[in-house]
């Protein structure tokens, strides 16, 4: 399975916000975006390069934060743009929704994974369960009314409940979902809304990009 690898806090000078993706250092002085600013993009005298962004590369850069947030490549992004396309709302929110209901982002949104790659690594190790049934696939959307729980296995579970325990004191958790920190599990209440959407994004670039 595909996955992002490579340095986190790069991702996000490249993009100039910050995507969340190291769990407590996010929240903290040590987050590279605010030691150095949103104006600093990576390599060497990234500080030099902040020429104007054509159309093109202000859609690019769009899909690229989107993508980056959740830890999804090129291909899933594809087959969510078609999805959402295929919707009747608007195609953009309709595409927020789809990233936000994986079962991976549910996981990390809950606060079980550190970040994306954690909660990812969560579900494809097997560890979760949805409506009981044992599922490894990061991708696969939850709906409302589901409810997550996690393997009972000692090890893993004892590893789930520290991350949880770290977790809380810097992440809160989003109104849609519901945290069981006792049984560790998770509800989903209700699909999110758009104005639930954590990050700033301009999905509307990004519709505009693909349907060149
Ligand atoms: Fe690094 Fe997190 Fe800050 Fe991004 S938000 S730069 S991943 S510490």
């Amino acid at each position: 399975m595909a996955r992002l690898i490579g340095p986190k806090c790069r991702l996000c000078r490249r993009e100039g916000i910050k995507l969340m993706l190291k769990g407590e250092r996010c929240f903290g002085g040590k987050c590279a975006i605010q030691k150095r600013g949103a104006n600093y993009p990576p390599g060497m005298q990234g500080w030099k390069r902040q020429k104007k962004t054509s159309e093109y590369g202000l859609q690019l850069r769009e899909r690229q934060r989107l993508k980056r947030m959740f830890g999804i490549l090129d291909r899933q992004f594809a087959c969510a743009l078609a999805e959402a396309s295929r919707r009747t709302g608007n195609t953009g929110t309709e595409l927020i929704q789809i990233v936000s209901r994986r079962l991976d982002n549910v996981v990390r949104a809950s606060g079980f994974g550190y970040g994306p790659a954690s909660a990812r690594q969560i579900v494809a190790h097997g560890l979760t369960r949805l409506n009981g049934r044992r599922v490894d696939r990061p991708s696969m959307a939850v709906k409302a009314g589901d409810v997550i729980t996690f393997t009972t296995r000692e090890k893993p579970r004892a590893f789930i409940a520290k991350v949880l325990e770290a977790s809380k004191a810097y992440q809160s958790v989003p109104g849609w979902l519901e945290r069981d920190e006792t049984n560790l599990s998770i509800k989903v209440l209700n699909l999110p809304a758009r104005e639930e959407f954590p990050f700033e994004i301009r999905e509307q670039l990004i519709v505009e990009g693909a349907s060149k």
